[in-house]
């Protein structure tokens, strides 16, 4: 009836028709508003995942690169091994050793690195598990050449600690008429640091210096003094030794031997001895060093 009214003559198939048409169509551009809604919303997930995710790596450059500047002495793996080297500082200039039975000892070599003896030392503390404490020399780094330098670099990633022992090593200069000549000091020191930086990388720094010849056997150090407090430095330097640079040349066996007599008794101990060139008796003797100091219950540490 109502379609004659319309004036438009259809069936009732063509009606139906229309009225499935019309209902397909708004059934179509709903979903096509719901799917067009559904990929916008993916679009939008994506967006803020990526942010996120940019967000992260940002922070994790952020953490690293906040590591890096923490970089002292040690690596990050090096940190588990170390021990404030400030507190070892004040321990041996008040001569006191004890640490209520905490045995503690640092292994530290002088003078190198060297491209025959530094590569046995550092086997040997592989092959121990232990870590001990280069006081590196710039002239014998740059002598040493590429190899001398690689040395550095194992030695910093296997987690030991790198000190400086100044660039020339030359008392005269630094300590011209045995007095110290702060200036000199400095320049002659930041000549490693510039090197060291070339070899580890532009952030690592270290605190801890080692006077060539040692600080108590020379005058006018309280400038020293002053330049390291300012700086948060430390300067060590050892209560006991291997002897392997004084007196006549030893063995092997001898210089275990002035390992034990000059460590007894001592719960921090502080070891010098040296990995520059003719060292060879040092990196035969470590083995039995090492033993030594493990057989008498003590922990290795690294100064930094
Ligand atoms: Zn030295």
């Amino acid at each position: 009836m109502w379609v004659k009214i319309m004036g438009i003559k259809k069936n009732q198939n063509q009606i139906l028709f229309y009225l499935w048409f019309s209902l397909l169509i708004t059934t179509m551009n709903y979903t096509s508003i719901e799917v067009t809604q559904y990929v916008n919303e993916i679009k939008q997930e994506k967006v803020e995942l990526q942010a996120q995710q940019e967000k992260v790596a940002k922070e994790n450059r952020e953490k690293e690169l906040e590591e890096q500047l923490k970089m002292v002495g040690v690596n990050k793996e090096g940190k588990e091994y170390t021990y404030d080297a400030k507190e070892i500082q004040k321990k041996l200039k008040s001569c006191d050793y004890s640490n209520d039975g905490n045995k503690i000892v640092f292994l530290t070599f002088d003078d190198g690195s060297s491209t025959s003896v530094t590569p046995k030392i550092l086997e040997t503390l592989k092959e121990e598990g232990v870590r001990a404490t280069f006081f590196v020399c710039g002239k014998t780094i740059e002598d040493g050449g590429e190899k001398a330098k690689e040395l550095i670099k194992t030695s910093f990633d296997y987690g030991n600690a790198i000190g400086n022992h100044s660039y020339s090593h030359d008392y005269h200069t630094l300590y011209p008429g045995r007095n110290l000549d702060i200036d000199a000091f400095k320049k002659d020191f930041q000549k490693t640091d510039e090197i060291l930086k070339d070899i580890l990388g532009e952030h690592f720094s270290t605190r801890v210096i080692r006077c060539p010849g040692g600080y108590i056997s020379w005058n006018k150090m309280d400038k020293l003094d002053e330049y390291l407090d300012e700086n948060n430095m430390a300067e060590i330097d050892w209560n006991a030794l291997n002897s392997d640079a004084e007196g006549k040349k030893k063995n092997a066996q001898e210089l275990v031997k002035q390992t034990i007599k000059t460590s007894s008794g001592k719960d921090i101990v502080v070891l010098l001895m040296h990995d520059t060139y003719g060292k060879d008796e040092t990196a035969k003797a470590l083995p039995d060093i090492i033993r030594y100091f493990k057989e008498q219950g003590y922990e290795f540490k690294t100064l930094s």
